[in-house]
Protein backbone atom coordinates (compact mmCIF):
# COMPACT_ATOMS: atom_id res chain seq x y z
CA UNK A 1 0.00 0.00 0.00
CA UNK A 2 1.40 3.81 -0.84
CA UNK A 3 1.98 5.92 1.80
CA UNK A 4 -0.52 8.37 0.00
CA UNK A 5 -3.43 5.78 0.47
CA UNK A 6 -4.63 6.61 3.42
CA UNK A 7 -7.00 9.84 2.46
CA UNK A 8 -7.26 12.21 5.52
CA UNK A 9 -4.07 10.72 6.96
CA UNK A 10 -2.09 13.91 7.69
CA UNK A 11 1.58 13.77 5.68
CA UNK A 12 0.51 11.58 3.53
CA UNK A 13 1.09 13.41 0.80
CA UNK A 14 3.67 11.31 -1.41
CA UNK A 15 6.23 11.34 0.97
CA UNK A 16 7.93 8.86 2.44
CA UNK A 17 7.86 8.34 6.51
CA UNK A 18 10.61 10.07 7.66
CA UNK A 19 13.25 8.12 9.69
CA UNK A 20 12.59 8.67 13.10
CA UNK A 21 8.80 8.04 12.34
CA UNK A 22 9.38 4.32 11.89
CA UNK A 23 10.36 4.09 15.57
CA UNK A 24 6.60 2.60 16.11
CA UNK A 25 7.29 -0.09 13.43
CA UNK A 26 11.02 -0.94 14.64
CA UNK A 27 9.53 -1.12 18.52
CA UNK A 28 6.20 -3.71 17.33
CA UNK A 29 8.75 -5.57 15.73
CA UNK A 30 10.40 -5.87 18.77
CA UNK A 31 7.40 -6.93 20.49
CA UNK A 32 5.82 -8.94 18.72
CA UNK A 33 9.40 -11.57 18.82
CA UNK A 34 8.32 -12.18 22.78
CA UNK A 35 5.83 -15.35 21.74
CA UNK A 36 3.78 -14.30 24.62
CA UNK A 37 0.47 -17.01 23.25
CA UNK A 38 -1.97 -17.32 25.72
CA UNK A 39 -2.28 -19.48 27.52
CA UNK A 40 -0.07 -19.13 29.44
CA UNK A 41 0.90 -15.91 28.19
CA UNK A 42 4.62 -15.67 30.18
CA UNK A 43 4.41 -11.88 29.39
CA UNK A 44 6.97 -11.15 32.25
CA UNK A 45 9.60 -10.67 29.78
CA UNK A 46 7.81 -8.29 27.52
CA UNK A 47 6.68 -6.10 30.39
CA UNK A 48 10.16 -5.89 31.38
CA UNK A 49 11.80 -4.93 27.95
CA UNK A 50 8.24 -2.13 27.88
CA UNK A 51 9.00 -0.50 31.44
CA UNK A 52 12.70 -1.07 30.35
CA UNK A 53 12.39 1.61 27.00
CA UNK A 54 10.32 4.05 29.03
CA UNK A 55 12.65 3.98 31.86
CA UNK A 56 15.47 5.23 29.60
CA UNK A 57 12.96 7.89 28.96
CA UNK A 58 12.87 9.01 32.78
CA UNK A 59 9.38 8.00 32.74
CA UNK A 60 8.09 7.11 36.09
CA UNK A 61 7.40 2.56 35.71
CA UNK A 62 6.14 0.04 37.56
CA UNK A 63 6.91 -3.59 36.85
CA UNK A 64 4.08 -5.00 38.19
CA UNK A 65 4.00 -9.08 38.31
CA UNK A 66 0.76 -10.50 38.30
CA UNK A 67 -0.87 -13.76 38.97
CA UNK A 68 -0.01 -17.39 36.87
CA UNK A 69 -2.47 -20.39 36.48
CA UNK A 70 0.48 -22.77 37.28
CA UNK A 71 3.55 -21.97 39.26
CA UNK A 72 5.86 -23.62 36.23
CA UNK A 73 4.21 -21.04 34.18
CA UNK A 74 6.72 -18.41 32.86
CA UNK A 75 6.51 -15.43 34.84
CA UNK A 76 3.70 -12.76 34.06
CA UNK A 77 3.63 -8.81 34.52
CA UNK A 78 1.94 -5.88 33.26
CA UNK A 79 3.57 -2.51 32.42
CA UNK A 80 2.83 0.77 33.98
CA UNK A 81 4.43 4.43 32.91
CA UNK A 82 2.99 7.87 34.28
CA UNK A 83 3.78 11.10 32.39
CA UNK A 84 2.81 13.50 35.11
CA UNK A 85 0.80 16.26 34.49
CA UNK A 86 0.33 19.58 36.72
CA UNK A 87 -2.83 18.02 38.53
CA UNK A 88 -5.31 20.46 37.19
CA UNK A 89 -7.13 17.51 35.46
CA UNK A 90 -7.80 13.56 36.05
CA UNK A 91 -5.93 11.25 34.24
CA UNK A 92 -5.80 9.71 31.14
CA UNK A 93 -5.28 6.00 31.16
CA UNK A 94 -4.01 3.95 27.38
CA UNK A 95 -4.34 0.11 27.94
CA UNK A 96 -3.54 -2.64 25.76
CA UNK A 97 -2.78 -6.10 26.60
CA UNK A 98 0.38 -7.85 25.98
CA UNK A 99 -0.53 -11.43 25.58
CA UNK A 100 -2.04 -12.92 21.93
CA UNK A 101 -4.01 -15.54 20.56
CA UNK A 102 -1.86 -18.63 19.35
CA UNK A 103 -0.96 -18.81 15.95
CA UNK A 104 0.13 -21.60 13.46
CA UNK A 105 3.33 -21.43 11.73
CA UNK A 106 2.22 -23.61 9.08
CA UNK A 107 -0.27 -21.90 8.15
CA UNK A 108 1.41 -18.26 8.19
CA UNK A 109 3.09 -16.57 4.96
CA UNK A 110 6.12 -15.12 7.30
CA UNK A 111 6.82 -16.93 10.56
CA UNK A 112 4.28 -15.53 13.04
CA UNK A 113 6.75 -14.33 16.28
CA UNK A 114 9.61 -13.50 13.36
CA UNK A 115 8.42 -9.49 13.69
CA UNK A 116 9.44 -9.06 10.20
CA UNK A 117 9.16 -5.21 8.62
CA UNK A 118 8.64 -5.74 4.70
CA UNK A 119 6.65 -3.58 2.23
CA UNK A 120 5.41 -1.08 4.61
CA UNK A 121 4.17 -3.16 6.74
CA UNK A 122 5.29 -4.71 10.45
CA UNK A 123 4.16 -8.77 10.13
CA UNK A 124 3.78 -10.79 13.37
CA UNK A 125 0.42 -12.27 15.74
CA UNK A 126 0.00 -8.97 17.63
CA UNK A 127 0.54 -6.71 15.08
CA UNK A 128 -3.16 -5.33 15.43
CA UNK A 129 -3.99 -7.23 18.34
CA UNK A 130 -2.97 -5.99 20.27
CA UNK A 131 0.76 -5.29 20.53
CA UNK A 132 0.73 -2.60 17.86
CA UNK A 133 -1.34 -0.73 20.32
CA UNK A 134 0.98 -0.88 23.00
CA UNK A 135 3.76 0.22 20.54
CA UNK A 136 1.26 3.48 19.63
CA UNK A 137 0.80 4.42 22.95
CA UNK A 138 4.05 4.13 24.34
CA UNK A 139 5.46 5.87 21.12
CA UNK A 140 2.67 8.88 21.64
CA UNK A 141 3.92 8.92 25.46
CA UNK A 142 7.44 9.38 24.37
CA UNK A 143 6.55 12.41 22.33
CA UNK A 144 4.55 14.03 24.98
CA UNK A 145 7.68 13.36 27.52
CA UNK A 146 10.13 14.68 24.61
CA UNK A 147 8.28 17.76 24.48
CA UNK A 148 8.63 19.10 27.93
CA UNK A 149 5.46 20.86 28.76
CA UNK A 150 3.38 19.39 30.86
CA UNK A 151 -0.60 18.84 30.54
CA UNK A 152 -2.84 19.20 32.99
CA UNK A 153 -3.70 15.65 33.16
CA UNK A 154 -1.27 12.82 34.26
CA UNK A 155 -0.96 10.22 31.08
CA UNK A 156 -1.12 6.64 32.41
CA UNK A 157 0.27 3.72 30.66
CA UNK A 158 -0.93 0.23 31.33
CA UNK A 159 -0.37 -2.80 29.50
CA UNK A 160 -1.72 -6.12 31.08
CA UNK A 161 -1.59 -9.37 30.36
CA UNK A 162 -4.02 -12.11 29.68
CA UNK A 163 -6.65 -10.18 28.23
CA UNK A 164 -7.39 -12.71 25.45
CA UNK A 165 -8.71 -15.30 28.14
CA UNK A 166 -10.92 -12.76 30.14
CA UNK A 167 -8.43 -10.03 31.74
CA UNK A 168 -9.09 -12.20 35.38
CA UNK A 169 -5.29 -12.61 35.81
CA UNK A 170 -5.02 -9.06 34.37
CA UNK A 171 -6.73 -5.74 34.21
CA UNK A 172 -8.82 -7.29 36.78
CA UNK A 173 -5.98 -8.41 38.99
CA UNK A 174 -3.79 -4.53 38.63
CA UNK A 175 -7.40 -2.40 39.26
CA UNK A 176 -8.33 -4.30 42.15
CA UNK A 177 -4.75 -4.40 43.51
CA UNK A 178 -3.33 -1.46 42.41
CA UNK A 179 -5.90 1.04 42.18
CA UNK A 180 -3.23 3.29 43.13
CA UNK A 181 -1.82 3.70 40.16
CA UNK A 182 -4.75 4.33 38.13
CA UNK A 183 -5.29 7.58 40.48
CA UNK A 184 -8.80 9.26 39.49
CA UNK A 185 -8.75 8.50 36.34
CA UNK A 186 -11.23 10.19 34.73
CA UNK A 187 -10.64 8.68 30.55
CA UNK A 188 -9.18 5.39 29.18
CA UNK A 189 -8.72 4.81 25.29
CA UNK A 190 -7.79 0.94 24.46
CA UNK A 191 -8.84 -1.18 21.38
CA UNK A 192 -12.08 -1.89 19.93
CA UNK A 193 -12.71 0.86 17.69
CA UNK A 194 -10.89 2.19 14.70
CA UNK A 195 -11.33 4.31 11.52
CA UNK A 196 -12.30 3.11 8.49
CA UNK A 197 -10.79 4.83 5.27
CA UNK A 198 -13.07 6.76 3.37
CA UNK A 199 -12.97 5.45 -0.20
CA UNK A 200 -14.80 5.68 -3.52
CA UNK A 201 -18.71 4.65 -3.43
CA UNK A 202 -19.03 0.77 -4.46
CA UNK A 203 -21.99 2.04 -6.54
CA UNK A 204 -20.78 5.26 -8.42
CA UNK A 205 -22.36 7.68 -6.18
CA UNK A 206 -19.93 10.28 -3.82
CA UNK A 207 -17.04 9.24 -1.87
CA UNK A 208 -17.43 7.76 1.21
CA UNK A 209 -16.35 9.87 4.13
CA UNK A 210 -14.07 8.28 7.04
CA UNK A 211 -15.82 6.71 9.97
CA UNK A 212 -14.13 6.63 13.41
CA UNK A 213 -15.57 4.37 15.15
CA UNK A 214 -15.86 4.87 18.77
CA UNK A 215 -16.67 2.08 20.88
CA UNK A 216 -18.96 2.92 24.07
CA UNK A 217 -19.84 -0.13 24.82
CA UNK A 218 -19.94 -3.77 24.43
CA UNK A 219 -22.14 -6.96 24.98
CA UNK A 220 -21.72 -9.05 28.14
CA UNK A 221 -20.58 -12.65 27.91
CA UNK A 222 -22.39 -14.58 29.87
CA UNK A 223 -20.49 -18.42 29.54
CA UNK A 224 -22.39 -21.19 30.55
CA UNK A 225 -21.57 -24.89 31.13
CA UNK A 226 -24.33 -28.07 30.48
CA UNK A 227 -23.83 -31.00 32.48
CA UNK A 228 -26.10 -34.47 31.85
CA UNK A 229 -25.13 -37.52 34.15
CA UNK A 230 -26.84 -41.09 33.36
CA UNK A 231 -25.64 -44.72 33.99
CA UNK A 232 -22.22 -45.59 32.88
CA UNK A 233 -22.32 -48.81 30.82
CA UNK A 234 -21.76 -50.97 27.60
CA UNK A 235 -22.21 -49.45 24.21
CA UNK A 236 -24.10 -52.52 23.51
CA UNK A 237 -27.16 -51.99 25.53
CA UNK A 238 -28.00 -48.20 24.95
CA UNK A 239 -30.28 -46.52 27.29
CA UNK A 240 -32.32 -43.22 25.98
CA UNK A 241 -31.53 -41.33 29.69
CA UNK A 242 -28.01 -41.72 29.15
CA UNK A 243 -25.94 -38.79 29.80
CA UNK A 244 -24.64 -37.75 25.95
CA UNK A 245 -28.38 -38.68 24.32
CA UNK A 246 -29.71 -36.01 27.09
CA UNK A 247 -27.11 -33.63 26.14
CA UNK A 248 -27.88 -33.91 22.62
CA UNK A 249 -31.45 -33.29 23.25
CA UNK A 250 -30.74 -29.98 25.56
CA UNK A 251 -28.65 -28.84 22.80
CA UNK A 252 -31.10 -29.19 19.96
CA UNK A 253 -33.53 -27.00 21.89
CA UNK A 254 -30.64 -24.22 22.47
CA UNK A 255 -29.62 -24.34 19.21
CA UNK A 256 -32.99 -23.30 18.69
CA UNK A 257 -33.11 -20.47 21.20
CA UNK A 258 -33.96 -16.92 18.75
CA UNK A 259 -33.83 -14.15 21.13
CA UNK A 260 -36.11 -11.34 20.26
CA UNK A 261 -34.77 -8.71 18.09
CA UNK A 262 -33.96 -5.21 20.53
CA UNK A 263 -32.14 -2.07 18.72
CA UNK A 264 -30.06 0.18 20.74
CA UNK A 265 -29.58 3.67 20.30
CA UNK A 266 -25.95 3.06 19.41
CA UNK A 267 -26.38 0.34 17.11
CA UNK A 268 -29.03 2.77 15.39
CA UNK A 269 -27.07 5.30 15.16
CA UNK A 270 -24.25 2.99 13.75
CA UNK A 271 -26.09 1.85 11.11
CA UNK A 272 -27.99 4.96 10.10
CA UNK A 273 -24.24 6.75 9.06
CA UNK A 274 -23.61 3.60 7.54
CA UNK A 275 -26.65 2.97 5.46
CA UNK A 276 -25.31 5.86 2.71
CA UNK A 277 -22.95 3.00 0.97
CA UNK A 278 -24.99 0.05 1.55
CA UNK A 279 -26.19 -1.94 -0.99
CA UNK A 280 -29.02 0.24 -2.75
CA UNK A 281 -31.82 -2.58 -1.71
CA UNK A 282 -30.61 -2.22 2.51
CA UNK A 283 -30.82 1.53 2.24
CA UNK A 284 -34.02 2.01 3.84
CA UNK A 285 -33.19 -0.47 6.93
CA UNK A 286 -30.08 0.71 7.50
CA UNK A 287 -31.18 4.19 8.11
CA UNK A 288 -34.47 3.35 9.82
CA UNK A 289 -33.00 -0.37 11.79
CA UNK A 290 -35.96 -0.86 14.35
CA UNK A 291 -38.55 -0.02 12.53
CA UNK A 292 -37.52 -1.81 9.34
CA UNK A 293 -36.60 -4.87 11.13
CA UNK A 294 -40.00 -5.23 12.39
CA UNK A 295 -41.90 -4.01 9.40
CA UNK A 296 -40.20 -5.66 6.35
CA UNK A 297 -39.22 -9.49 6.20
CA UNK A 298 -37.43 -9.26 3.35
CA UNK A 299 -34.68 -6.67 4.97
CA UNK A 300 -34.96 -8.68 8.37
CA UNK A 301 -33.94 -11.95 6.74
CA UNK A 302 -31.16 -10.65 4.57
CA UNK A 303 -29.90 -8.26 7.71
CA UNK A 304 -30.01 -11.44 10.21
CA UNK A 305 -28.06 -13.45 7.94
CA UNK A 306 -25.26 -11.45 8.52
CA UNK A 307 -23.55 -13.02 12.23
CA UNK A 308 -22.17 -9.96 13.27
CA UNK A 309 -24.99 -7.77 12.58
CA UNK A 310 -27.17 -10.44 14.04
CA UNK A 311 -25.26 -10.04 17.65
CA UNK A 312 -25.40 -6.31 17.22
CA UNK A 313 -29.46 -6.67 17.80
CA UNK A 314 -30.02 -9.57 20.13
CA UNK A 315 -28.80 -11.91 22.77
CA UNK A 316 -26.81 -14.76 20.84
CA UNK A 317 -25.28 -18.35 21.81
CA UNK A 318 -22.69 -20.52 20.25
CA UNK A 319 -22.27 -23.92 21.38
CA UNK A 320 -18.35 -23.82 21.83
CA UNK A 321 -16.97 -27.01 23.70
CA UNK A 322 -18.68 -30.72 23.84
CA UNK A 323 -16.75 -33.13 26.36
CA UNK A 324 -17.96 -36.47 26.62
CA UNK A 325 -16.90 -39.79 26.67
CA UNK A 326 -13.63 -41.90 25.15
CA UNK A 327 -14.29 -45.40 24.08
CA UNK A 328 -16.57 -46.23 21.05
CA UNK A 329 -18.08 -49.31 23.22
CA UNK A 330 -18.46 -47.20 26.37
CA UNK A 331 -21.38 -45.05 27.45
CA UNK A 332 -20.44 -42.39 29.78
CA UNK A 333 -21.34 -41.31 32.53
CA UNK A 334 -21.18 -37.65 32.25
CA UNK A 335 -21.43 -35.06 29.42
CA UNK A 336 -20.83 -31.47 29.41
CA UNK A 337 -21.23 -28.60 26.75
CA UNK A 338 -19.87 -24.94 26.98
CA UNK A 339 -22.10 -22.13 25.86
CA UNK A 340 -20.72 -18.83 24.96
CA UNK A 341 -23.64 -16.23 25.17
CA UNK A 342 -23.60 -12.91 25.10
CA UNK A 343 -25.80 -10.86 26.02
CA UNK A 344 -27.45 -7.02 25.31
CA UNK A 345 -26.19 -3.73 27.85
CA UNK A 346 -29.07 -4.47 30.42
CA UNK A 347 -29.57 -7.88 30.40
CA UNK A 348 -28.73 -10.37 33.36
CA UNK A 349 -26.72 -13.53 33.15
CA UNK A 350 -28.86 -15.11 35.87
CA UNK A 351 -32.10 -14.26 33.87
CA UNK A 352 -30.96 -15.80 30.25
CA UNK A 353 -29.26 -18.87 32.66
CA UNK A 354 -32.96 -19.40 34.05
CA UNK A 355 -34.49 -18.80 30.41
CA UNK A 356 -32.04 -21.36 28.83
CA UNK A 357 -33.19 -23.90 31.75
CA UNK A 358 -36.49 -23.18 31.06
CA UNK A 359 -35.99 -24.03 27.14
CA UNK A 360 -34.27 -27.22 28.35
CA UNK A 361 -36.92 -28.06 30.09
CA UNK A 362 -35.10 -30.84 31.59
CA UNK A 363 -33.67 -30.97 35.48
CA UNK A 364 -31.48 -33.35 34.98
CA UNK A 365 -29.23 -30.83 32.71
CA UNK A 366 -27.72 -28.59 34.81
CA UNK A 367 -26.85 -25.49 33.93
CA UNK A 368 -23.84 -23.21 35.48
CA UNK A 369 -22.55 -19.88 34.96
CA UNK A 370 -18.23 -20.03 33.98
CA UNK A 371 -18.45 -16.17 33.38
CA UNK A 372 -19.85 -13.66 33.34
CA UNK A 373 -20.22 -9.60 33.25
CA UNK A 374 -22.72 -7.00 32.93
CA UNK A 375 -22.18 -5.30 29.88
CA UNK A 376 -21.36 -1.37 31.29
CA UNK A 377 -21.15 1.90 28.57
CA UNK A 378 -19.42 5.13 29.12
CA UNK A 379 -21.44 8.15 27.59
CA UNK A 380 -20.76 9.91 24.39
CA UNK A 381 -21.00 12.96 25.32
CA UNK A 382 -17.75 13.82 26.62
CA UNK A 383 -14.54 16.16 26.60
CA UNK A 384 -12.89 13.19 25.33
CA UNK A 385 -15.03 12.33 22.21
CA UNK A 386 -15.44 15.93 21.73
CA UNK A 387 -11.52 16.06 21.09
CA UNK A 388 -11.68 13.20 19.17
CA UNK A 389 -14.36 14.62 17.10
CA UNK A 390 -12.69 17.97 16.73
CA UNK A 391 -9.23 16.52 15.36
CA UNK A 392 -11.06 13.81 13.31
CA UNK A 393 -12.95 17.49 11.77
CA UNK A 394 -9.64 18.81 11.14
CA UNK A 395 -7.84 15.68 9.47
CA UNK A 396 -11.18 15.11 7.05
CA UNK A 397 -13.78 17.52 7.30
CA UNK A 398 -15.70 14.94 5.80
CA UNK A 399 -14.90 12.37 8.27
CA UNK A 400 -18.15 10.79 10.15
CA UNK A 401 -17.58 10.14 13.87
CA UNK A 402 -19.89 7.59 15.56
CA UNK A 403 -20.67 5.88 19.23
CA UNK A 404 -21.03 2.16 18.59
CA UNK A 405 -21.56 -1.10 20.20
CA UNK A 406 -18.88 -4.04 19.33
CA UNK A 407 -20.38 -8.19 19.71
CA UNK A 408 -16.82 -9.09 21.45
CA UNK A 409 -15.31 -7.58 24.32
CA UNK A 410 -12.54 -5.99 25.90
CA UNK A 411 -11.03 -5.09 29.06
CA UNK A 412 -12.47 -1.80 28.86
CA UNK A 413 -15.28 -3.35 31.24
CA UNK A 414 -13.10 -3.51 34.17
CA UNK A 415 -12.41 0.55 34.29
CA UNK A 416 -16.33 1.06 33.53
CA UNK A 417 -16.96 -0.50 36.66
CA UNK A 418 -14.77 2.09 38.16
CA UNK A 419 -16.44 4.93 36.83
CA UNK A 420 -13.78 5.58 34.19
CA UNK A 421 -14.83 6.61 30.98
CA UNK A 422 -13.61 4.28 28.95
CA UNK A 423 -13.55 4.21 24.70
CA UNK A 424 -12.36 1.62 22.52
CA UNK A 425 -10.48 3.66 19.88
CA UNK A 426 -7.30 3.44 18.52
CA UNK A 427 -6.41 5.93 16.03
CA UNK A 428 -5.30 3.50 12.73
CA UNK A 429 -6.89 3.16 9.35
CA UNK A 430 -8.19 0.07 8.87
CA UNK A 431 -10.70 -1.47 5.76
CA UNK A 432 -12.10 -4.41 5.58
CA UNK A 433 -8.96 -6.29 4.02
CA UNK A 434 -7.05 -4.83 6.93
CA UNK A 435 -8.44 -6.58 9.87
CA UNK A 436 -8.67 -10.18 8.50
CA UNK A 437 -5.46 -11.17 10.58
CA UNK A 438 -6.99 -9.98 13.80
CA UNK A 439 -7.07 -13.81 15.55
CA UNK A 440 -6.44 -15.13 11.79
CA UNK A 441 -3.54 -15.71 10.02
CA UNK A 442 -0.81 -13.76 8.26
CA UNK A 443 -1.84 -10.81 10.95
CA UNK A 444 -0.20 -7.22 9.79
CA UNK A 445 0.02 -3.17 10.29
CA UNK A 446 1.34 -1.15 7.70
CA UNK A 447 4.31 1.50 9.13
CA UNK A 448 2.07 4.43 7.62
CA UNK A 449 -1.15 3.37 10.07
CA UNK A 450 1.57 3.16 12.95
CA UNK A 451 3.42 6.57 12.36
CA UNK A 452 -0.51 7.98 11.62
CA UNK A 453 -1.56 6.60 14.89
CA UNK A 454 1.22 8.19 16.56
CA UNK A 455 0.62 11.48 15.06
CA UNK A 456 -2.88 11.53 15.73
CA UNK A 457 -3.33 10.12 19.49
CA UNK A 458 -0.81 12.87 20.35
CA UNK A 459 -3.20 15.30 18.74
CA UNK A 460 -6.74 13.58 20.48
CA UNK A 461 -4.09 14.08 23.55
CA UNK A 462 -3.06 17.97 23.00
CA UNK A 463 -6.83 18.41 22.14
CA UNK A 464 -8.51 17.27 25.15
CA UNK A 465 -5.61 19.04 27.29
CA UNK A 466 -6.64 22.47 25.67
CA UNK A 467 -8.85 22.21 23.17
CA UNK A 468 -8.90 24.40 19.73
CA UNK A 469 -12.55 25.96 19.62
CA UNK A 470 -13.31 27.52 16.38
CA UNK A 471 -11.29 27.58 12.95
CA UNK A 472 -7.37 26.79 13.35
CA UNK A 473 -5.24 29.74 12.09
CA UNK A 474 -4.87 30.11 8.76
CA UNK A 475 -0.95 29.27 8.90
CA UNK A 476 -1.50 25.86 10.96
CA UNK A 477 -0.09 22.94 9.20
CA UNK A 478 -3.63 20.66 8.53
CA UNK A 479 -1.66 17.76 10.67
CA UNK A 480 -0.76 16.69 13.68
ZN1 LIG B 1 -7.16 -7.59 21.89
Amino acid sequence: MGWTLLTGVPGARGEEPPAQAAYPARLLAELIRFPSVNPPGGEGALAARIVAELDAAGLETRLIATPRLDPNDPPRAAAWARLPGTGDGRPLILLSHLDVVPADPEAWQTPPFAGVIEDGFVYGRGALDAKGVTAVHLAALLRLAQEGTPLERDILFLATPDEETGGLLGARYVVEEYPELLGNAEFLLTEGGSIRPARASLGGGPPVPSLWGITITEKGPCWLELTTRGKAGHGSAPRPDAAIPRLIAALDRVRRIESPIRVLDEVADMFRVLAPDAPREDRVGFASLASSLEKDPAFRRRFLLNPGYNALVRNTISITVLAAGSSTNVVPGEARARLDARLLPGESCEDFAGAVRDVIADPAVEVETLLSFPSRSSPADTPLFEAIQRVADRLDPEAIVVPRMIGGFTDAHWFRERQIVAYGFVPRWLGRADTGGIHGIDEKVSVENLVAGVDTLVAIIRELDAPQVGPPPANEAPAP
